[in-house]
């Protein structure tokens, strides 16, 4: 039945009624719908809060570096758990990825020498060929981050209606099975099971997940 994007429309409220989702504000446009799936990234408390509903979870910022391209050097991806840091290769030769430091700077997104540092050190510690490899660019950006770093993906228990998809520090690698777990639980009502481990309450129910393969650290 195809879609409408709105480009650069902010949703400044969400409308309950008798204990669940009625309706969207979009600058001075209601939109009515039963159904709603914030997907606000770092803004995700204040799209809860706007809900009246609690979300566990935080903004964090990230710094990722891209190398200038070159031969074909690190097949897979590569995350080292010990020194927080990951990469992979690009299919264009770019070499791309990221460091944790806990000193880097909260208030900015310009692209930070400390980390860009700490960056190219941990590349240099794995791979030393890529001492001889000149920095392309550098970038910051936010995130939203669970208590334990997995996606909060589902119905949220406290306003029927109202299905989250927030939590996410690896986006890109989850958001093709989130989008379809996420409307086989808003069409069909079926919670997939692989889906489950993430529901929005499981802090509640003592049972977070264990991300063994992601490489941030709780620095808020
Ligand atoms: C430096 C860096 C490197 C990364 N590297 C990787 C990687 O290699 N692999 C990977 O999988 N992920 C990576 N990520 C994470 C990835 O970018 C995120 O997980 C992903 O973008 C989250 O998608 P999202 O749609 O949930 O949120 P976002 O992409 O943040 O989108 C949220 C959108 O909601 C909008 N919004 C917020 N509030 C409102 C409002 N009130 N009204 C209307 N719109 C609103 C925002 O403007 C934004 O456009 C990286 C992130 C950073 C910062």
């Amino acid at each position: 039945r195809g879609v409408s994007i709105r480009y650069r429309t902010e949703v400044s409220a969400i409308d309950r009624s008798a204990g669940r989702v009625t309706g969207v504000r979009v600058g001075e446009q209601r939109i009515a719908t039963d159904t709603l799936v914030p997907a606000g990234g770092a803004e995700s408390n204040r799209l809860a809060q706007l809900a009246g509903v609690p979300l566990d979870g935080y903004p964090m910022r990230l710094e990722a570096m891209a190398l200038e391209p070159m031969r074909p050097l690190i097949g897979p991806a590569v995350a080292l758990l010990d020194r927080l840091c990951y990469m992979h290769q690009t299919a264009r030769g770019e070499v791309v990825g990221g460091a944790e430091v806990a000193e880097r700077p909260q208030n900015t997104l310009n692209a930070d020498v400390p980390v860009m540092a700490a960056t190219a050190k941990a590349y240099l510690e794995m791979f030393p060929q890529l001492g001889r490899a000149r920095i392309l660019r550098q970038w910051a950006g936010l995130v939203h981050i669970s208590k334990d770093f997995g996606p909060l993906l589902g119905a949220h228990n406290a306003l029927p209606g109202l299905f989250i998809s927030a939590g996410w520090c690896y986006g890109h690698a989850g958001a093709p099975a989130a989008g379809e777990f996420l409307a086989k639980a808003i069409v069909k009502g079926v919670v997939d099971e692989r889906m489950r481990p993430f529901a929005v309450d499981r802090f509640e129910r003592n049972q977070a997940v264990v991300e063994p393969g992601i490489v941030l650290s709780h620095f808020e």
